[in-house]
């Protein structure tokens, strides 16, 4: 018995070690520095975020209102598209490594069609056929985003999107900036005047496992709509005169994929194929020593999104350069086949580059902390986002701190991105102290500190 146990660790060690030579190989990339800087788990000191080249390819751009794709597409299953699967977003880069074409540490998993939507249905679906789905509207003077729980499912925030368009209809504008990995809509929540020239992003939870920044977004949407219809005022002035010469751009969820396998495991994610990268993530990083969870707490604290990306390093900043990460599918620290390989990262710059984009903010968590700077030299943008920081730091109460530039140890992550790459003052705001996932108990003094975020900026840059 102990034999053959011994005998299965070796054959295991072997067989992986092959599939890390492969996809090493295609990495380009020694595969020798597998455990370096980047702790599993750590969250590489938060500032960093930055990213890649213009949009990309999300071509959902433009689409209004809300697709709930996931009801009828459930229904009318079957019609497996799999054509759909290649994704938005690695057409032009090489595959990604999967237990399809690598030698897998266990037997291969029989693949299992899920029903999924396809680009067409979530482009196609109208308010009715979301109707049976969506259930009743809160009825008024209750509030439409629940804080009693901190799990907020794609589904909840597709449906609570919607009733807030509907309860606020001249208010909050909701589109689709981009198609997840497993073909979930993003989200991108439009307050303020988009004829204006002042426009701000600001995304959420790009890291699976901080989703309680999910819950916060939606938060102060509804806050800012029900003060805004109220005739609601901050330091004096009225709300709606706020937001008449800005335009604020939130994407709740960045990467919802991974915040739906944070939240609810494997069989969240649609397709199969994703499911197997993603189980193929824990048992490398298993094997590699970066972890020693059992499954289910690997997912419940899983980062990356459903290609096993650490999407905070798979801006075009550095990304090159940056060598001391993981060169494979990973919980964290693997930047991707490319800069800004992936269609969450795309999203997230198609929105700030398609407007005249003042500033971005970057939610994380956790630390308390606004980090900015990354020493850019300019001291034009250096200022810029000194102010930006400053801004945030008044109205949140948390603590500033300086971020240093990426390098060969250090991914840039989005906020690198902005500020070196596009000229883009950025920041990035770490919420809550806690291990993530936070729990909801952390959220009284999250929201606390966060909800006048959205008033300030607009106090700040639309003037
Ligand atoms: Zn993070």
């Amino acid at each position: 018995m102990k034999k053959r146990k011994k005998r299965n660790k070796i054959l295991l060690t072997i067989l992986l070690v092959l599939a890390l030579g492969v996809i090493g190989l295609g990495i380009g990339r020694m595969a020798g520095r597998l455990v370096g800087a980047c702790p599993a788990g750590s969250e590489g000191q938060g500032s960093q975020e930055q990213e890649g080249d213009i949009g990309g390819d999300a071509e959902m751009s433009g689409i209004t209102g809300l697709s709930s794709a996931e009801a009828s597409s459930r229904t009318e299953s079957g019609t497996t598209k799999e054509e759909s699967l290649s994704g938005t977003s690695s057409s032009a880069s090489e595959p990604m490594p999967s237990p399809k074409n690598t030698p897998s540490p266990t037997s291969p998993p029989t693949p299992t069609p899920t029903p999924m939507p396809t680009r067409e249905s979530l482009n196609d679906i109208s308010v009715q056929d979301m109707s049976a789905y969506l259930g009743e509207m809160p009825p008024d003077g209750t509030d439409i985003v629940g804080t009693d729980t901190v799990d907020y499912t794609y589904e909840e925030v597709a449906k609570d999107l919607y009733f807030l368009t509907v309860r606020y209809p001249d208010l909050v504008k909701v589109r689709v900036c981009g198609e997840s990995v497993d073909k979930r809509a993003i989200y991108e929540v439009v307050l303020g005047n988009e004829a204006s020239e002042n426009h701000i992003e600001i995304h959420y939870a790009m890291h699976s496992r901080e989703y309680i920044n999910t819950l916060l977004a939606m938060r102060q949407i509804e806050e800012y709509a029900k003060n805004a219809a109220g005739g609601g005022t901050y330091n004096g002035a009225s709300i709606r005169d706020l937001f008449s010469n800005v335009c604020i751009h939130l994407l709740p969820m960045a990467n919802p994929d991974g915040e739906m396998v944070a939240m609810g495991g494997l069989e969240t994610l649609r397709l199969q194929s994703l499911r197997d990268i993603v189980h193929w993530c824990w048992e490398s990083d298993t094997l590699l020593g970066r972890t020693a969870a059992d499954l289910d707490t690997y997912l419940r604290t899983f980062k990356a999104n459903a290609h096993g990306c650490d999407l905070n390093k798979n801006f075009d900043a550095g990304w090159a350069e940056y060598s001391d990460g993981v060169p494979v599918p990973s919980t964290d620290c693997y930047k991707g086949t490319g800069a800004a390989s992936e269609p969450e990262t795309q999203a997230i710059l198609k929105v700030a580059h398609e407007n005249p984009t003042r500033c971005v903010i970057a939610y994380h968590s956790a630390g308390n902390m606004i980090y900015w700077n990354y020493e850019v030299e300019d001291e034009l943008l250096l200022n810029a986002d000194r102010d930006l920081a400053a801004g945030l730091s008044e109205a949140t109460g948390y603590a500033t701190s300086v971020s240093p530039k990426y390098n060969v140890h250090l991914a840039g992550g989005c906020s690198d991105y902005f500020m070196w790459t596009a000229g883009i003052p950025a920041v990035t705001v770490e919420t809550g102290q806690g291990t993530c996932p936070l729990t909801i108990y952390e959220f009284p003094a999250i929201w606390e500190s966060n909800k006048n975020v959205l008033y300030k900026l607009a106090e700040m840059y639309g003037g």
